[in-house]
C-alpha cells in the first residue's frame, strides 16, 4: 500500500458534510452554491446527450470548449491563448491540479505553497516526489510576507503555487504581491501554477489579476479554471487549463492516463456558458458581497472576529471567544454541528507548516438568504 495515501485522513469537506447531514445542521461548511447555474447550459448538456454526443471526445477536450476557453482568457485577462496548443479540458480543476503535479514535478523538486491552502494540493504534489515549502500568509488579512517568500526560493525550487482568489480565506492577491511573485519566478526560472477557479468571484472594489497576465509570465505559468465555480455547477466536474505548450505537453500526457477525457455533453454546455453567459458569472461577485456583508455583521454581533476578504465565497472567523478549555477549531466545528446545528470548516488542516492556528473556522455563504438567516438564528440560541 502506498504510505502517503494509506495514512491520509478523509478530506474535511466530506467529514463535515456527512456530520451536517447526520445532525440536520445548516451546512455553511463545504463550498457549493444553493442557486444553480444558467438554465440554457442544462438544456444544452441534456440535448447533447440525446443528440448522440456520448462517445469519447478528444483527450484534449472538444474544440468548441477549447476555443471558448482561449477567448475567455483573452477577454477577461487580456492573455492571448492558442487554443490548439495551449488549452486542455479537465475533470474539474482537481484533476487539472493532479495532472500538473504529475506532469511537471520530479522527485527532489521543491514547490512553494502559501499556507493555508486548499486541501488537495499537498498530497498530490508529494506523490510526485516533490517537497512542499510552506510560506505562511500573515493574519489578519492573509498578506504575503515578501521577504520570507524570497528567502524560501532555493536551487531546488521548481514551482510556486498560487491560488487567488484564495480558499479558505477569500483573500485576493494584490498587484504588488503578484509582481513580487512574478519577479522571483523570472529571476530564479521557476514555474507558477495558478489555481484561479474563483476568478470571477470578487467584490468590494477588488480586481482579480491573473499572474499569467504579468510581463514575462505567460511562458512560465499554467492557469486553471472551473465550471463548478464559474457556473455554480459543482457536480459537473468540468475544468480547463491554459499554459505554454512546453508546460502543457507533459501535463497532457499525465491527463491522458489519469482520465483520458471529459463528458462531451457537459463540455458543450460549458462552451456555451463561457461564450454566452458572462452576465451570470459577472453578477456572482456583487450578489455574494451582499451575503458576505450580512454574515459579517451578524457574526460580529455574536462575538466572532471576522477576518477581511474580497473574493471567493468564504469568510474566516476567529472563534477564540467560544473555545472551551483544550478545544481546537476541529473540536469546536464538530460541537457546533452536533449541538448548535450549524456547520463550518475548521481551517487548521489547511496548513502544512508547524503549529497552525487552531482558532479559525471558515463559513461558506453562497447560500440562500433563508439558510444564512436560519444559521444565524441557531447560533444566537446556542452560543
Ligand atoms: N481549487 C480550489 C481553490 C477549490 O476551492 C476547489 C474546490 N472546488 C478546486 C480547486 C476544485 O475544483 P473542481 O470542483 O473544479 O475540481
Ligand atoms: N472547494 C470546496 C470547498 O472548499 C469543496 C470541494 C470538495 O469538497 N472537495 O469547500
Amino acid at each position: 500500500l502506498n504510505e502517503l495515501f494509506s495514512s491520509l485522513p478523509t478530506t474535511i469537506f466530506e467529514v463535515m458534510s456527512k456530520l451536517a447531514m447526520e445532525h440536520s445542521s445548516v451546512n455553511l461548511g463545504q463550498g457549493f452554491p444553493d442557486a444553480e447555474g444558467p438554465e440554457a447550459m442544462k438544456q444544452i448538456a441534456s440535448k447533447a446527450m440525446y443528440d448522440f454526443h456520448n462517445q469519447y471526445p478528444s483527450l484534449l477536450g472538444v474544440p468548441e470548449l477549447r476555443q471558448a476557453v482561449a477567448r475567455h482568457s483573452e477577454a477577461n485577462q487580456g492573455i492571448p491563448v492558442d487554443w490548439v496548443t495551449e488549452t486542455l479540458v479537465t475533470v474539474g480543476a482537481t484533476e487539472g491540479l493532479a495532472a500538473c503535479f504529475l506532469g511537471l514535478l520530479n522527485p527532489g523538486d521543491e514547490v512553494i505553497m502559501f499556507d493555508p491552502m486548499y486541501d488537495s494540493y499537498v498530497s498530490m504534489a508529494r506523490r510526485s516526489g516533490a517537497a512542499i515549502v510552506p510560506v505562511r500568509l500573515r493574519l489578519p488579512d492573509f498578506s504575503v510576507p515578501l521577504e520570507e517568500l524570497a528567502a524560501a526560493v532555493g536551487p531546488q525550487t521548481k514551482m510556486i503555487m498560487l491560488n487567488s482568489p484564495h480558499n479558505p480565506s477569500g483573500k485576493v492577491f494584490t498587484r504588488t504581491e503578484l509582481e513580487a511573485i512574478a519577479e522571483l519566478c523570472i529571476r530564479h526560472d521557476v514555474i507558477a501554477l495558478c489555481d484561479e477557479v474563483y476568478e470571477h468571484l470578487v467584490f468590494g472594489g477588488a480586481k482579480h489579476i491573473s499572474l499569467r497576465s504579468l510581463p514575462g509570465m505567460a511562458e512560465r505559468c499554467v492557469r486553471l479554471g472551473s465550471a463548478g465555480k464559474t457556473f455554480s455547477f459543482t457536480a459537473w466536474k468540468v475544468g480547463w487549463m491554459t499554459g505554454p505548450s512546453r508546460l502543457m505537453n507533459p501535463i497532457i500526457k499525465a491527463h491522458q492516463f489519469l482520465v483520458f477525457t471529459v463528458p462531451s455533453s457537459l463540455q458543450r454546455a460549458v462552451a456555451h456558458g463561457l461564450d454566452q453567459e458572462s452576465d451570470f458569472y459577472l453578477s456572482l461577485g456583487p450578489s455574494l458581497e451582499v451575503k458576505r456583508r450580512y454574515l459579517e455583521r451578524e457574526l460580529a454581533v455574536l462575538g466572532f472576529g471576522v477576518l477581511p476578504a474580497h473574493g471567493a465565497y468564504f469568510l474566516v472567523a476567529d472563534v477564540s471567544k467560544f473555545l472551551r478549555s483544550g478545544e481546537d477549531d476541529v473540536a469546536f466545528a464538530k460541537r457546533l454541528t452536533v449541538e448548535g446545528g450549524v456547520t463550518t470548516i475548521p481551517i487548521s488542516g489547511f496548513y502544512v507548516g508547524a503549529s497552525p492556528p487552531t482558532h479559525l473556522v471558515r463559513f461558506c455563504y453562497c447560500k440562500e438568504d433563508s439558510k444564512l438567516e436560519a444559521a444565524m438564528q441557531r447560533l444566537k440560541v446556542y452560543l
